[in-house]
């Protein structure tokens, strides 16, 4: 069997163009432009190529961006009054604070100080309770994107076997939730898990978030089984050049599988087309007005 190939960068321009649909909408009829805040402490180079594409992405839909850098040494105290400031700014609708931040600063109390209704990330701890009793929340960009993935492949998810490879607060659990969510039958595997091999084989689903190169080799994966593969490794490729790679082996999984997300173009670009989306959300529920399906 060779699987279908997810074709992650496709699904997500479709979503910001329905996202772009919704902003010219807003606008038109409402007077009303989504801004996305995005802060940004240091100089961490992979976190500031992400700011970047996020500023871009935002504006090519129509929303106001409005970007943040501060430097390094950025004290705790100036960054929760830049994030209460945000709170109170009618014309911000999503705030994003860019995670890794600095060790001096208590990545929690800078999270929890957003207010739930503007966290498009879906991190503030109420959002994080409310996505795991089942109610309305922001959800997590990067589950949602996979998630929307497995829909779009699948239909119904109702009593398929889910694996999450992975219990992290920003990726594992809340895929977990979100499957469960859909009635999947949902183990959560971490490093601890023994014998790996076997509960990977069992699964309908497999979503690998471990940041472990090529961990997940082919002989795991249930023949038909549908694959997202979360991880984003660095590994060295050619010469001097760097090339990106999954948590998953994928030559030997697509043999196996029905359907794997390639790394890169796969679940990457979806997580920015989600938090799009979720801008839009945030910024109808401010003004009282249908949310986008
Ligand atoms: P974390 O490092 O926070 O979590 C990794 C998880 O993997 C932990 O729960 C850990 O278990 C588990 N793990 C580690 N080693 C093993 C092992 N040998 N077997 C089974 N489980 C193991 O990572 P994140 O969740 O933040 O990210 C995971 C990956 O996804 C990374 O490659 C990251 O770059 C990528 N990522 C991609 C995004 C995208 O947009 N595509 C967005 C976010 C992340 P334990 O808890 O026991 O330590």
């Amino acid at each position: 069997m060779t699987a279908e190939i997810i074709d992650g960068k496709a699904f997500a321009a479709t979503i910001r163009d329905k996202v772009a649909g919704h902003v010219a909408r807003l606008k038109e009829e409402h007077g009303i432009t989504p801004g996305l805040a995005v802060v940004l402490v240091g100089e961490d180079p992979a976190s500031q190529v992400y700011v970047r594409n996020k500023g871009k992405m935002t504006r090519e839909v129509g929303m106001e961006s409005v970007e943040h850098r501060l430097p390094e040494d950025t004290s705790e105290a100036d960054l929760l009054s830049l994030v209460e400031h945000l709170n109170a700014d009618p014309a911000i609708h999503g705030i994003l604070v860019q995670l890794p931040l600095p060790d001096h600063i208590d990545s929690d109390k800078v999270i929890n100080a957003i207010a739930p209704a503007k966290d498009v990330d879906g991190f503030h701890i109420s959002n994080v309770g409310l996505l795991g009793t089942g109610q309305k929340s922001m959800v997590p960009c990067t589950p949602l994107g996979c998630l929307m993935m497995l829909r779009d492949q699948l239909g119904s998810l109702s009593g398929l076997d889910a694996v999450v490879i992975g219990r992290s607060n920003i990726v594992g659990k809340p895929m977990a939730h979100l499957l469960l969510g859909d009635s999947c039958t949902v183990t959560i595997a971490h490093s601890r898990t023994k014998n790996l091999a076997e509960v990977v084989k069992r699964a309908d689903i497999v979503v690998a978030a471990v940041g472990r190169p090529q961990m997940v080799p082919g002989d795991w994966i249930k023949p038909g089984a549908t694959v997202i593969d979360v991880g984003i490794n660095r590994v060295p490729g050619e010469g001097e050049k760097m090339r990106l790679v999954g948590d998953v082996d994928f030559a030997s999984a697509s043999e196996r599988a029905g359907a794997i997300t390639p790394v890169p173009g796969g679940v990457g670009p979806m997580t920015i087309a989600c938090l799009l989306a979720n801008t839009v959300t945030a910024c109808c529920r401010a003004n009282g007005l249908a949310e986008p399906e």
